[in-house]
């Protein structure tokens, strides 16, 4: 059988791509590759047949590490990890454990959430309410009408994000200088939720974006300052020269090469449009759906919604996806490697743009 191009083939594909296209690839990312070998004792084979699946698959592993030269965020492959099964099932008891929650805040916003000092929006299938304990003068709460936040369809996202955008207009009425939007979307405790009914967050700063976004509009007005070209059409042709990307009406699908953690996806759109949002929606479908995904982190970065001085002409809007893993897992799955090196990355963006072609 004929082996599927991963992630450890990476240099050899960018070696083979046209001048122009290798030299873009150049530009953004940098490949490193290396081997790690080890000596099992005897004792010690059965245990790596169950886990591995042979001995000789552990003795000699390819290991890649991307970074990204632009943003300076970088990634660490390995094909033991990354060739285990993508497609799994949500866990059993993951089910029990989110209908136990019932009856919660925010299963009863009005009575159980505080609302901001300009009252709540109100969509059709979303309340917002302001968070108790803020990380950001103006910071409200998304709370939606479905308790399980894995079930969720086209309309409903769209509502979702039409509450959070109304909000923030609504913040931005009551604070001039608050015009910095961000929402973030975290998908159940291991992603960082303290409460398991579906909800989204919405913050709104003053004088700056929040650091990574504002890092990342430096990083991408430098590279056109060097190159002439834009950074988020020159990431998106990375990608899909590497056949990594997926165009959906103008909403592109990016399988990240560089992910914070695993399966990350990337869209990048002009606007948030019917489009992205059918995108968003079709993408989380397919990360719960398809990839079994239960524990996930989305954001929206957009440029910001009144009048700045700085330049954020070319920035886009993005929006990033990651898996958290199983819920069940005790093990947090971030850890310093993560927070002060790269990250480690168990999944292979090649088999996860696949199964969201294949979705979608
Ligand atoms: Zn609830």
């Amino acid at each position: 059988m004929l082996k599927q191009q991963g992630i450890t083939d990476l240099a050899k594909m960018v070696a083979a791509l046209p001048s122009a296209e290798k030299q873009r690839f150049d530009g953004i990312f940098h490949i490193s590759s290396s081997i790690g070998r080890l000596n099992p004792p005897p004792p010690m084979h059965k245990w790596i047949e169950e886990h591995f699946g042979s001995v000789e698959a552990v003795l000699e592993q390819r290991i890649v590490r991307v970074t990204n030269l632009v943003t300076m965020e970088g990634s660490s492959f390995n094909e033991l990890r990354s060739q285990r099964p993508m497609v799994t099932e949500p866990p059993e008891a993951l089910e029990k454990l989110i209908t136990e929650d019932l009856d919660g805040p925010f299963c009863r916003p009005l009575e159980g959430t505080p609302e901001d000092v300009f009252g709540r929006v109100e969509g059709k299938h979303s309340i917002t309410a302001s968070n108790i304990a803020k990380f950001d003068g103006l910071h409200g709460v998304v709370i939606f009408d479905e308790h399980d936040p894995l079930t969720f369809s086209e309309e409903r996202i769209g509502d979702y994000i039409d509450t959070a955008l109304e909000w923030a207009q609504r913040a931005h009425a009551t604070d001039g200088d608050a015009r910095y939007f961000f929402l973030l979307w975290n998908c159940l405790w291991r992603a960082g939720a303290s409460i398991v009914h579906g909800h989204a967050q919405v913050v709104l700063g003053r004088d700056m974006h929040y650091a990574k976004v504002e890092h990342l509009r430096r990083e991408a007005l430098e590279y056109r300052k060097v190159t002439g070209r834009n950074y988020f059409d020159d990431l998106y042709l990375v990608h899909h020269v590497l056949g990594l990307a997926l165009d959906m009406d103008g909403a592109r699908i990016l399988g990240y090469l560089t992910p914070t953690k695993d399966k990350e996806i990337f869209l990048i759109s002009e606007a948030l449009d019917g489009s992205l949002r059918r995108a968003i929606y079709r993408v989380l479908d397919c990360y719960v759906r398809g990839l079994g995904v239960s524990s996930f982190n989305l954001v929206i970065y957009m440029p910001p919604i009144g009048p700045v001085e700085e330049d954020w002409s070319g920035f886009p809007v993005l929006v990033r996806f990651l898996d958290r893993g199983d819920p069940m897992n005790r093990t947090a799955g971030m850890g310093a490697m993560e927070l002060y090196a790269s990250s480690i990355i168990s999944s292979d963006p090649f088999r996860v743009i696949e199964v969201l072609r294949v979705s979608i």
